[in-house]
């Protein structure tokens, strides 16, 4: 990377700033040699999934870059989350702008750093380049799980309950909010947008009970959607119960049209997940003590597709426009 005054280079980016975010890996050789090495557990199967963000895309260039670094991370994570994996280690990627200076990755690597120790995990790797175009970040993250013990999105059964972690529609709701285009008093709805919460304490409750799942990153309709695909069912999902935080329930109650947010609306990293019937109370129990808030919204049933029913028993169309009750 060519030195303009304003960075450090490449060799002292990794030594000084990414090598101390190695430390709990061994594997990762202090970012010293060419490639770390992964050793799963005895018994286990590294999972792997990867996330990539560009500025003026995924984040504003003013983002606040421990912000954009936490995010780029819990991303990753809530994937992992939505397997019922064990957090290993991740790789990053970063294209840097001429923009970029060094109090920008001290804070982006802080960022990662307050992150790595919240959810137990370490820097393995990674490439640094510079570039002509937007700052451009990537990550790879590892999880590790027994084969069996997978949350996959196949796996849902005819009349398994749906369950979906934490409230939804803040994400969708809080990118509205930075935009200018609902009320968020005090910041909570952004927040959720900018910073979501990885729901890896459910991993073990997820391991015992649920038939399938994943996270809400395109939109509970959407997502729920994609699991329906992939186990050959349906599903009917009652708005009425969709958990909603008290900053998204003041915004529907002015804005009754911001439902269609709620619903369609991306960025929650929530997770959706199906249980059998016989397993749902012990699924709950197992949920409230690992200090996670989950509701049942709805059924899978035979067919394909997910509805939407409101309290009167009304089917709810999601359109771009908005919503309308059929
Ligand atoms: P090479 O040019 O042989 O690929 P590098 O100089 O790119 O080697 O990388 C040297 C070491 O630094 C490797 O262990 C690599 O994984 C690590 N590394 C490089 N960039 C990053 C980064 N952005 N984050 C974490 N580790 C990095
Ligand atoms: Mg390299």
């Amino acid at each position: 990377m060519p030195d303009d005054g304003r960075r450090l280079g490449e060799f002292d980016i990794i030594a000084r700033l990414f090598a101390p975010l190695s430390a709990g890996a061994p594997g990762a050789f202090g970012l010293t040699d060419d490639a770390a090495i992964l050793a799963p557990p005895v018994g286990e199967v590294l999972v792997m999934t990867k996330d990539m963000m560009v500025a003026g895309v995924h984040f504003l260039d003013d983002d606040p870059p421990d912000l954009v670094a936490r995010k780029l991370l819990r991303v990753n994570l809530s994937d992992l989350a939505a397997m019922a994996a064990r957090p290993y280690g991740y790789a990053l990627g970063l294209s840097l702008p001429s923009s970029i200076d060094d109090a920008w990755l001290e804070a982006f690597a802080s960022g990662l750093g307050a992150d790595q120790r919240e959810f137990a995990i370490s820097l393995l790797g990674g490439d640094t380049t510079s570039t002509p175009g937007p700052l451009t970040l990537s990550l790879t993250a590892f999880g590790s799980a027994p084969e069996r013990s997978l949350l996959r999105r196949r796996g849902a059964r005819s009349g398994d309950m749906v369950y979906v972690s934490g409230t939804i529609g803040d994400g969708a709701l809080g990118l509205l909010a930075l935009r200018g285009q609902v009320a968020d008093p005090d910041g909570f709805l952004a927040g959720r947008y900018r910073l979501p919460q990885p729901r890896l304490a459910l991993r073990d409750p997820l391991r015992q009970y649920a038939s399938a799942g994943l996270d809400v990153s395109d939109g509970l309709v959407a997502d729920l959607g994609h699991l329906c695909k992939a186990s050959g069912v349906g599903a009917v999902i009652e708005a009425g119960r969709v958990p909603l935080s008290p900053a998204a329930r003041q915004v529907i109650e002015t804005a009754p049209e911001r439902i269609s947010a709620v619903l369609g609306g991306g960025d929650d990293y929530e997770l959706v997940f199906t249980v059998a019937p016989g397993d749902a109370p012990h699924l709950e129990r197992a949920a409230s003590s690992a200090g996670v808030n989950v509701t049942m919204i709805g059924r899978i049933v035979g067919g394909e597709g997910v509805r939407v029913i409101d309290e009167a028993g009304g089917e709810i169309i999601l359109g771009t426009g908005g919503f309308r009750h059929r």
